[in-house]
């Protein structure tokens, strides 16, 4: 039965308030370590759909320490914001790929910097070691750990497709083995592959939500300049079909009837940059504009994240 007042999904925004009774803030780092999926160790040329310009924020450049970036990006917020904290994220590439030391090395550099209270960690299911977990095991005592897996398909033909070099078994392991050290475990997920039907999109929902599984990430699938998939798109434009809004809309709030209502959904569009983004433009919408439909929408069917579980 779908309560009146009770909100229609689980959100990041309630989850953060409802945590650390203010604002929260996540601080974007480049740590310029690279990624198995590019240095030649899985692959070279990446996932198909990567750009990694496109999640980098200007403070987060590689050339500066971390203890630069996140103070920077400190200034910036704190300009905007009364009385925040800080969560250093550590987005860009893979950062659980490097040896242990510098890992920890980095980790620490973040931890020591004035207002970040904890860590959210970025990386790749195949890219987690029981060192490192044991090692955010022990910090999580302490301070907010979490680990943020690029998921992106439950399909093991579409990671294939795609040119993830990991397996979804892989995933189910490692968000396994964090959650198994109380990590918290987010996960990120791309929808709208040209071949995917909106049944494969569903039994993504139904799938992560047999995982152990804090947070997720949904995105729209966005062609961006540079990638494998940009040359696909434009060399197969008329058949290579891309969600529309009102589509994805419509998916959203299917996948969201068939999510476990406990986990917290964090995102459901990507934004990439202007200059890098081929298709689609859905007219600039933003995560915000998207969320507050999703809300109206679910309102007006009087469902709820979970229903149809
Ligand atoms: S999406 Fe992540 S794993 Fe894939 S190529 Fe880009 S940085 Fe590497």
């Amino acid at each position: 039965m779908v309560s009146k007042n009770k909100p229609v999904f689980n959100s990041y925004s309630n989850y953060i308030r409802e945590t650390f009774g203010e604002r929260v803030q996540k601080i974007s780092i480049n740590t310029g370590y690279s990624c198995p999926n590019r240095d030649g160790t899985k692959s070279l040329g990446g996932c198909t759909y990567c750009n990694i310009n496109s999640i980098k924020p200007e403070y987060a450049n590689a050339k500066k320490s971390v203890t630069q970036q996140l103070t920077e990006g400190i200034n910036f917020f704190s300009k905007r914001y009364k009385a925040i904290k800080y969560l250093a994220y550590f987005q860009s590439y893979t950062n659980t790929y490097h040896n242990n030391e510098t890992l920890i090395k980095t980790y620490e550099e973040a931890l020591n910097v004035p207002g970040v209270i904890g860590l959210v960690i970025g990386t790749r299911p195949d890219c987690i070691s029981n060192e490192i977990a044991e090692y955010l095991q022990e910090i999580s005592k302490t301070k907010y750990v979490s680990v943020e897996l690029g998921i992106e398909s439950t399909d093991e033909i579409t990671l294939q497709k795609i040119n993830r070099c990991h397996t979804y078994q892989e995933t189910i392991e490692a968000v396994e083995m964090l959650s198994s050290k109380n990590i918290l475990v987010g996960g990120h997920l791309i929808l709208g592959f040209p071949w995917e039907t909106k049944d494969d999109l569903l039994l993504h929902a139904k799938n992560v939500s047999k995982l152990p599984l804090k947070f997720l990430k949904i995105h729209h699938l966005q062609i961006l300049k540079g990638t494998q998939l940009a040359k696909d798109f434009e060399a197969n434009n008329d058949s290579f079909k891309l969600l529309t809004l009102s589509e994805y809309l419509n998916i959203t709030v299917e996948f969201l009837e068939n999510l476990r209502p406990d986990i917290v959904v964090q995102r459901f569009l990507s934004e990439a940059p202007k200059d890098l983004l081929i298709a689609p433009h859905w007219d600039g919408v933003k995560n915000y504009e998207f969320t507050s439909r999703v809300e109206k929408r679910m309102k007006e069917l009087v469902t709820c994240q979970g229903q149809l579980i």
